[in-house]
């Protein structure tokens, strides 16, 4: 008999570049109840490339963090930085498609070239003049053992890219103008969260991705990614974003709303997880 596998797989997918807040929390409890409902299971995944702002303690707080919640997962936790040699076959298999070119401007000159503030908010990335771009049948360089410059995806000019959302229905974006060129690879050797973040949900068999409505415009640029490398893309889910008392994005910064500060404040993960029960009733 073949066993199967299971119908329902997510991932929790923090960045240990901070203590997780209430916005976090509640992400990752849509996305458990998502896995519930869907007789499934989570993946944790640790996405520590962010070497600046990486921080061994928070790996550690946000493991304590979730457990406190109550929520479970999947062992092994996937360490993002010990699949580097994934990543890298990646790109090289990316480079061999031509679907990659080597960039050398700045998000600088990027800025100072579109002109204008860009939509998608100081996250995301400006749309990339096509005046920087190479030309398709330009001799590409070769990758070389580690990155020196930063390379970046083509993408389909004028393609429409689409895919319905769990949460808000049919989302569509236009290549080249919505998004352009993205990162796919840093000058100092390290993937991308657009690339590694592919990579995962393709490869470890995710089935629905749950997480922020902020990245709702990094999910065409994923799907290209996806579809570049043959894979089949999972479901996505993007849970609404909590706002605090002034209407503003809860960052990591409000760190009156961290768990660590709640819990130290003697709120129990029970009132927290009631508190989300209640407002998607
Ligand atoms: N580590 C990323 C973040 O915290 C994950 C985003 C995702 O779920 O794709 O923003």
């Amino acid at each position: 008999m073949v066993n199967s596998l299971p119908s329902y797989l997510g991932r929790l997918a923090p960045s240990p570049t901070g203590h997780l807040h209430l916005g976090h929390a509640r992400t990752f409890w849509i996305a458990a109840e998502r896995a519930r409902a869907g007789g499934g299971e989570l993946l944790l995944r640790n996405d520590d490339l962010d070497a600046l702002r990486f921080r061994l303690d928070f790996v550690a707080a946000m493991i304590e963090d979730l457990r406190w919640l109550g929520f479970t997962w999947r062992e092994p936790v996937v360490t993002q930085s010990s699949r580097m040699p994934r990543y890298r076959a990646v790109l090289e298999q990316l480079h061999a498609a031509r679907l990659i070119f080597p960039c050398t401007r700045t998000r600088r000159d990027v800025l100072e070239a579109i002109g204008a503030p860009h939509e998608g908010g100081a996250d995301d990335e400006p749309v990339y003049p096509p005046q920087f771009r190479p030309p398709a049948d330009a001799p590409l360089p070769p990758l070389g053992d580690k990155a020196t410059v930063n390379w970046r995806f083509r993408v389909p000019d004028g393609e429409e890219i689409a895919f319905t959302d769990g949460r808000f229905g049919p989302q569509r974006a236009t290549a080249g103008r919505d998004f352009g060129d993205f990162l796919v690879w840093r000058k100092d050797d390290v993937p991308s969260y657009q690339l590694s973040c592919a990579v995962d949900d393709a490869e470890l068999g995710i089935t629905e991705v749950v997480r922020g409505a902020d990245l709702i415009r990094s999910t065409f640029r994923q799907l290209l990614l996806i579809r570049a490398l043959g894979r089949a893309a999972p479901a996505y889910y993007h849970a609404p974003l909590m706002l605090d008392d002034r209407g503003e994005r809860l960052a990591k910064r409000h760190d009156a709303l961290s768990l660590r500060t709640l819990r130290a404040q003697g709120v129990t993960p029970a009132e927290i997880i009631a508190k989300f029960a209640a407002e998607t009733t």
